[in-house]
Parts: structure tokens; C-alpha cells; sequence
């Protein structure tokens, strides 16, 4: 089996739900995100969603233990073999061309 090497962490963004355990995981508060809430009518009920709309991990204080990648339920962290910047910073790009508020 493969292993990969763990220089830092991937967010693959799509899988993201902003549910926030893995940055109540983190044991050095390293990890940081910002999301807001969608809300739509379908039919007679409003549905609510979360939408990430920045992720951010300090590398000068990870520790690379893995907890994030572990408890995440959805699969949006996962260990890279490249080696980090001092900050990671993920950012959505607006669809509407507005930054939100
Ligand atoms: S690997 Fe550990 S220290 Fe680094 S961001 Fe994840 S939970 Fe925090
Ligand atoms: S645990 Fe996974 S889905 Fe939840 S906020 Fe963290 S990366 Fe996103």
C-alpha cells in the first residue's frame, strides 16, 4: 500500500460542508474557517445550507497529527507530499462577483 508522505494537507473544497469539527479537532487551534448560510424555499420548507467560503491553516504552529483528516466525515482533508507554505489560505470565488459580506 501507498503512503503518502505527510508534508501538509489538501482541503478539497467541494467536500467541505463548514461543519467545523475538524478545526474543534485541531489540539493547537491552527485551523480557521469562515462560511455563510444559503437559505431557499423548496416547495413549503426553507432548506438551509453552509457554504465555505475560507479555510485556513497555520503551518508554523501544525503539528501534523492528523486529527482534521481523521474526524472529517466527508473526506475534504487529505495529506500532501508538497511541502508548505507558512499559511495556507483557501478562498471561494464569489459566483455572483461580490465578495460576501
Ligand atoms: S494536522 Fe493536527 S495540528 Fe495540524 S491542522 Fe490538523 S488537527 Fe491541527
Ligand atoms: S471536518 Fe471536513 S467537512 Fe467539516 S469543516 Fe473540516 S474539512 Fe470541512
Amino acid at each position: 500500500m501507498a503512503v503518502t508522505p505527510r508534508a501538509s494537507l489538501d482541503l478539497i473544497a467541494d467536500n467541505c460542508t463548514s461543519c467545523m469539527l475538524c478545526i474543534r479537532a485541531c489540539p493547537v487551534w491552527c485551523m480557521e474557517l469562515d462560511a455563510h448560510l444559503e437559505v431557499r424555499q423548496e416547495g413549503a420548507r426553507k432548506r438551509s445550507t453552509l457554504h465555505l467560503d475560507r479555510f485556513r491553516i497555520d503551518y508554523r504552529t501544525c503539528m501534523m497529527c492528523g486529527l482534521c483528516v481523521d474526524i472529517c466525515p466527508f473526506d475534504a482533508l487529505e495529506w500532501s507530499a508538497e511541502a508548505p507554505e507558512p499559511v495556507f489560505e483557501w478562498t471561494a470565488v464569489p459566483q455572483d462577483g461580490e465578495p460576501h459580506a
